[in-house]
């Protein structure tokens, strides 16, 4: 049986004056799902991000958060939501331990469960040993993370990021895909915006493609990173010169030459059967190409951005795909 429908907008537009920063913005998201929201610097995700956020209201379309309208009642959407701004203002002389409680108080939490939630939520986000450390003096990591746990204060079934990993060195970086994976392992549903799409690939389970305010994908990470199922990318690598190996690739059937490598070349390969990756690697061998290194190639996310952005500058349907489980 699907899952509930969380997120349900339909036909959002935004315009700032001349600036259409949402033209026409539709997508489904279910109860569970990290979608990844990507697109170039100014495509739209902080204004899109901020309408569903209920911190704007949209110039025509629709928001259902949890089957609630959200432009006509925004304090119940408010209540089910976390949101996690890609900055946030900090005050002088205020703990972090403080600055929690004061959320927690705004959100009814009182007396020893109050002071309860609040040390769960910094255990969970790993703050308790810096809870006394004034807001103004933390690293950009331990930003996020009290960021994070902001919005988590009202255990919220949807968490709307953005940008949230934005200059998070390596190491934040890894512990923050750690608390993503445990979030969605609860069950909540969150999305995740950025242009940085290596940092996304693991964390999400959806793609939702924006481009000059408009969705122009909407699918599987799995769909999208195994690509074009009528071909796949390989990389052959050889000891003698590059020009014959090219050479000989120009005369095989189904092997398109992609691009040049140090020692070899990147190709694409109409492989119908499962055993026609051997039976190139095979005819390399016999035609005398001294292969040294013979492997297919996942495909990048980059690589998938770049090719729907591509072929989206078609007509763009006006309504997402319907979604598969
Ligand atoms: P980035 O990755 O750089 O944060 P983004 O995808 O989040 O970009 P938005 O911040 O949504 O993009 O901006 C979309 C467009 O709308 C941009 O051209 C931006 O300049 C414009 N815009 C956003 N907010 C406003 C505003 N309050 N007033 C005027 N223009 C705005």
């Amino acid at each position: 049986m699907s899952q509930e429908l969380v997120l349900d907008v339909r036909h959002l537009r935004r315009s700032f004056g001349k600036v259409h920063a949402v033209q026409d913005v539709s997508f489904t998201v279910r109860k569970g799902q990290v979608v990844g929201f990507i697109g170039a610097n100014g495509a739209g995700k902080t204004t899109t991000l901020r309408l569903l956020a209920t911190l704007d209201s949209p110039d025509a379309g629709t928001i259902e958060v949890l089957g609630c309208d959200a432009t006509n009642y925004p304090e119940k959407v408010r209540a089910r939501l976390g949101w996690m701004p890609d900055n946030y203002g900090t005050y002088d002389n205020v703990t972090v331990a403080e600055y929690l409680d004061f959320y927690a108080r705004a959100y009814g939490y009182v007396g020893a469960g109050r002071t309860r939630h609040v040390d769960e939520i910094m255990a969970f986000t790993e703050l308790t040993s810096i809870q006394d450390r004034l807001m103004h003096t933390l690293s950009k990591g331990m930003g996020q993370r009290l960021c994070l746990g902001r919005a988590l204060i009202n255990d919220p079934e949807l968490l709307l990021m953005d940008e949230p990993a934005a200059g998070l060195d390596p190491k934040a970086r890894i512990e923050f895909k750690n608390l993503v994976r445990i979030l969605s392992q609860q069950g909540k549903t969150i999305l995740i915006s950025s242009h940085i799409l290596s940092e996304l690939g693991e964390m999400c389970d959806t793609m939702l493609f924006i481009d000059k305010g408009r969705v122009v994908h909407h699918g599987s990470s799995e769909t999208l990173l195994r690509g074009d199922a009528d071909y796949l990318r390989l990389e052959i690598e050889t000891l003698g010169p590059v020009d014959r190996l090219l050479a000989w690739a120009v005369l095989q059937p189904g092997l398109t030459f992609v691009e040049s490598t140090n020692r070899g070349a990147r190709f694409d390969f109409a492989a119908k059967e499962q055993g026609d990756l051997a039976q190139l690697l095979r005819c390399a061998v016999q035609d005398g190409i001294p292969v040294c290194d013979f492997h297919r190639l996942e495909r990048r996310l980059e690589d998938a951005f770049v090719e729907v952005l591509k072929k989206s500058n078609g007509p763009v349907p006006a309504t997402p795909p319907p979604f598969k489980p």
